[in-house]
């Protein structure tokens, strides 16, 4: 049966928010519930490409700096495969750094990526992006070529300061390249729930975003920092730790909200 991905971008231009962490998790807890995923590294650090083991990883035709930058089309062999079955990954390098402003000169600079990704559609049920800690033309291509953006927020002082900037820029979006795009939801992440300022925080995001807001949230927890450093998924390096859990019920929920959608 032909597939039609959803194609979803996890953006929020502060760094260290667990963008990657859950692009990484919510993708290899969707792929263990048989569902067919593509992660796409967007970030020149390619923290989603080492985390899974991959680093300097490419496929026959290069990484996903090839696929935005050059005119050969075959984007399915900058696909690579993962330890889990039904998960692959268009990989970044370090070439992707200069793509930022080699872009800039490039005809339909902003729609590069989407150029790339709708014809992988039929291959997959889901997409998913990681974008850089920025609002630049990488995130830009990324918002310009996703159905729907995932928002991570972490439970900290500052987790809504910056917002009205990426929220202003998806506006921005879908006046201009991408009427359709849509908010995916807003997910807590390194919730430390011992304390009175997780708690806290997490109810002024749920005041601010309603039912945006996924229910499920994701613990602080040691075995989701471990994981990378081994080049696994946390669900596949530890499946019963908290984190690992909570991922897992996050695509659970993930999966439902869409059955709710259509
Ligand atoms: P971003 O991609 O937004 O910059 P990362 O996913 O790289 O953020 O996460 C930043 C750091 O926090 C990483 O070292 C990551 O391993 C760690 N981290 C992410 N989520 C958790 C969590 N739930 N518990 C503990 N550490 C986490
Ligand atoms: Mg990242």
């Amino acid at each position: 049966m032909t597939k039609n991905a959803k194609i979803i971008a996890v953006a929020n231009q502060k760094g260290g928010v667990a963008k990657t962490t859950t692009a990484i998790n919510l993708a290899a807890s969707l792929a263990l519930a048989e569902q067919q995923v593509l992660l796409v590294d967007m970030d020149p650090q390619a923290n989603l490409t080492s985390g899974l083991g991959l680093k300097d990883r490419s496929g026959p035709g290069g990484t996903t700096y090839d696929a935005i930058t050059s005119d050969d089309a075959r984007h399915g062999d900058r696909i690579v495969p993962t330890m889990i079955d039904r998960l692959f990954v268009m990989p970044a390098d370090r070439n992707l750094t200069g793509a930022e402003i080699e872009l800039v000169s490039l005809e339909q600079r902003e729609s590069r990526l989407r150029r790339v990704l709708d014809p992988l559609r039929p291959a997959f049920d889901f997409i998913l992006i990681d974008s850089p800690p920025s609002l630049g033309l990488l995130t830009l291509n990324a918002l310009v070529a996703a159905d729907t953006v995932l928002i991570p927020l972490n439970c900290e002082y500052f987790a809504l300061e910056g917002i009205a900037e990426l929220v202003s820029t998806i506006g921005r979006v879908r006046g201009t390249f991408n009427p359709r795009l849509d908010v995916e939801g807003v997910l807590l992440t390194m919730n430390d729930e011992r304390t009175n300022l997780g708690q806290q925080v997490g109810a002024n995001i749920r005041e601010h975003f309603g039912a945006q807001v996924y229910e499920t949230d994701i613990p602080r927890n040691i075995r989701v920092r471990e994981a990378p450093r081994h080049g696994l998924p946390v669900v596949v390096y530890d499946v019963k730790s908290r984190g690992a859990e909570a991922y897992v019920a996050l695509a659970r929920e993930f999966l439902a909200r869409q059955g709710s959608r259509s």
